[in-house]
């Protein structure tokens, strides 16, 4: 079954290819190590839903023992804890860290619909269509503006 994310990230793929506009990542981490307590773990483009499959996955990569089965969102999808993250909230193993904490966030991650914390020090931002109406019409009220302001300059030479 399709969910609104699934639907949220096809938009969203559409939208960047149309205005051929990457998303950008802006921000900076603020070191709360919240990401690290609330994460979903995907494999080929799908969030895992099944225990099984992530029994699967720790017997062929064993550095994903290192996270924990804490309960299911509101969608089902599996959420962890990681076991390798301080009482101070900071990685123990930051050095050889997995690629997927190294790449945090992704841009995968927009164009898969998904969203990061509010509370977060990194944000998304994409070019909208509205964006690019503004930005258009801008364009089209400007050479007016130009006109408007030469003949105010000219009738003040006069
Ligand atoms: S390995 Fe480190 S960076 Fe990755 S989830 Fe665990 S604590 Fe966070
Ligand atoms: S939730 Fe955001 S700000 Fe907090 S540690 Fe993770 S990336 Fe950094």
């Amino acid at each position: 079954m399709f969910s609104l994310r699934y639907f949220t990230g096809l938009f969203r793929r559409f939208r960047s290819r149309v205005l051929r506009r990457e998303v950008e990542i802006i921000g900076q981490c603020k070191l709360c190590g919240r990401c690290c307590q609330d994460i979903l773990l995907g494999e080929c483009g799908k969030w895992l839903t099944s225990k099984r499959k992530f029994s699967e996955i720790c017997e062929r990569d064993s550095r994903y023992n290192r996270f924990r089965i804490t309960g299911r969102d509101e969608a089902g999808r599996l959420v962890f804890s990681c076991s390798e993250m301080g009482e101070d909230n900071f990685c123990t193993c930051y050095e050889t860290r997995l690629p997927l904490c190294k790449s945090y966030p992704a841009k995968s991650l927009y164009y898969q619909g998904g969203s990061l914390r509010p509370d977060c020090g990194f944000s998304f931002k994409a070019m909208t269509f509205r964006d690019i109406y503004m930005r258009r019409k801008r364009g089209r009220i400007s050479p007016f503006s130009e006109v408007l302001r030469q003949e105010q300059e000219q009738a003040g030479k006069k």
